[in-house]
């Protein structure tokens, strides 16, 4: 591991300029100004590892922008229970990374800080070409902490991950993200993008450092309402514990897996997908069938098609919501009227301060987020959104071994358990890092992009993105592979891709 100084040197040396990676858009200034570990965290895994963070995960030492104008200013007075864990864990918090604006978008492009250039090049492989840079997307939202990791600024990174800003930016830069099941780690201190599936994730180069940031950050925190009680926890996961040991799964030592099923969705292979990345998925899940004696089981998970529009429409209901709270009087940068406005009007600071602090890709949200919400299309949008979520849920929970602690109990299925999974994988993105020339500014053409990340996110599951290598008939950029468990079921998540790197 880097230490904290060489990692400060680097980005330095890489992050800033003409050609920089441009993932931080602050930084701690020394080693002798972050974190001071405290005597009882000298033996903790984490100690004096530098760990970036995303700028919408509030820091006291650093400002939180959340890539917006409107939170410009921004120094919260306050460290997110997630940025107090890491401290007492002994982590040292070297900085704060772009992102898209408040963790809208898939590219990192939507930001007052400009965009992150994804820092993996194909030549880098065979020889230290970085001049002739090919400009890609690190993805997003978390692109700045995806290029943090890649680059090797950092030793991991918090991110988020509401519809995929953790695993699609992981998959596009060669590195290991995780969404953890929704409730395990707090969003206390977190900016609220969409509530009801807003996570925070956890980035490194390896599986079993994510899985170590894990271990320190997921934990009941009274502060959030949506933390899951230490009883709901424990349970999900003695449940997980007791099949892994019946497959003879140890969490830390690779050996077999002989037994383990794993679900390949017929749904997650849509027309959109590049075929190069097919086959790097195939090689990969002959390697756990051949090397680990995995079983591979065709699934059907029939809401899939389904996961994409009514993500949108609920991430932006909620997100219209969370929004009004930017009114430029309490929270935000603020326009004052000039003469020819009428000041007796605050409403005339709302719209002047909102319309010109939040970038595109925020308002069209707001604006699509708030129809939704309105009685007349309430029902037809909003409504059937919910709707499709609680099928997106069923289906997983019809094809998981272990029960969904959160769920009801129901009746146990007809259908014989030969049909049932330990857990599921499918490709992480349908394609590889878009170069930043070509890419979609807005619209359907970049929504399409977390096609394969929604689903998990609707259904609070933990889904884990590995990297597994190149897309080597096709561009050679990183192509990765997500593997997605029952609620709580983290462990078996982390053994199976520790299994693929
Ligand atoms: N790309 C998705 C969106 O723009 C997901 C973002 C996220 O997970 N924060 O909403």
């Amino acid at each position: 591991v880097s230490t904290t100084t060489e990692c400060l040197q680097r980005i330095a040396a890489l992050d800033q300029g003409e050609g920089g990676v441009n993932a931080f858009v602050s930084v701690s200034a020394s080693q002798e100004e972050i974190n001071q570990p405290s005597p009882s965290s000298y033996s903790s895994p984490l100690a004096a590892y530098p760990v970036a963070i995303k700028d919408n995960i509030c820091t006291a030492d650093l400002p939180t922008t959340c890539s917006s104008s409107m939170l410009r200013d921004f120094r919260p007075p306050y460290d997110a229970t997630v940025v107090r864990l890491l401290k007492a864990a002994g982590a040292d918090i070297i900085g704060k990374t772009n992102c898209d604006e408040f963790g809208m978008g898939s590219l990192n492009t939507h930001t007052v800080h400009g965009p992150v250039i994804n820092p993996f090049q194909p030549e880098s492989r065979r020889s230290m070409a970085w001049r002739e840079r090919e400009r890609r997307s690190a993805g997003g939202s978390s692109g700045g902490s995806a290029a943090a990791v890649a680059s090797s600024m950092c030793y991991a990174a918090l991110a988020t991950d509401t519809g995929g800003s953790t695993r699609l930016p992981a998959a596009y830069s060669g590195i290991a993200g995780l969404k953890p099941s929704y409730g395990l780690i707090s969003r206390w201190g977190v900016v609220s993008f969409a509530d009801s599936l807003d996570c925070v994730g956890i980035m490194a180069k390896k599986v079993d450092h994510v899985r170590k940031v894990f271990a320190e950050i997921a934990s009941y925190d009274e502060r959030d309402p949506t933390s899951a009680p230490e009883k709901v926890r424990n349970h999900a996961q003695a449940l997980c514990r007791t099949r892994m040991e019946e497959l003879g799964i140890e969490a830390d030592r690779l050996s077999t897996m002989k037994g383990l099923r794993i679900g390949i969705p017929q749904e997650y292979f849509p027309s959109e997908l590049s075929p190069a990345l097919l086959s790097n998925f195939r090689d990969t899940i002959k390697k756990l069938r051949d090397n680990f004696g995995a079983k591979l089981v065709p699934i059907s998970l029939p809401s899939t098609p389904y996961a994409l529009s009514a993500y949108y429409v609920i991430a932006s209901a909620e997100a219209s919501s969370n929004l009004a709270r930017y009114d430029g009087v309490r929270y935000g940068s603020r326009v004052s009227p000039d003469e020819t406005t009428d000041t007796t009007r605050t409403s005339n600071v709302y719209a002047l301060t909102r319309s010109s602090h939040f970038g595109p890709e925020v308002r069209k949200r707001i604006l699509l987020g708030t129809y939704a919400l309105s009685a007349d299309a309430f029902d037809n949008y909003f409504l059937q959104a919910q709707r499709v979520r609680a099928l997106i849920r069923a289906d997983f929970d019809n094809v998981f071994l272990t029960q969904n602690v959160l769920a009801a109990p129901s009746m146990p299925l007809s259908d014989s358990l030969d049909s049932r999974v330990d857990v599921i994988m499918h490709p992480s993105a349908i394609r590889t890092a878009p170069p930043l020339s070509e890419t979609p500014d807005s619209g359907l053409d970049s929504y399409v992009q977390d096609v394969l990340t929604v689903p998990a996110s609707l259904a609070g599951l933990p889904a884990l993105s590995v990297p597994t290598g190149y897309d080597e008939s096709g561009d050679g950029w990183p192509v990765g592979v997500s593997v997605v468990g029952q609620w709580g079921c983290e462990d078996m998540v982390f053994a199976v891709g520790a299994a693929i790197e």
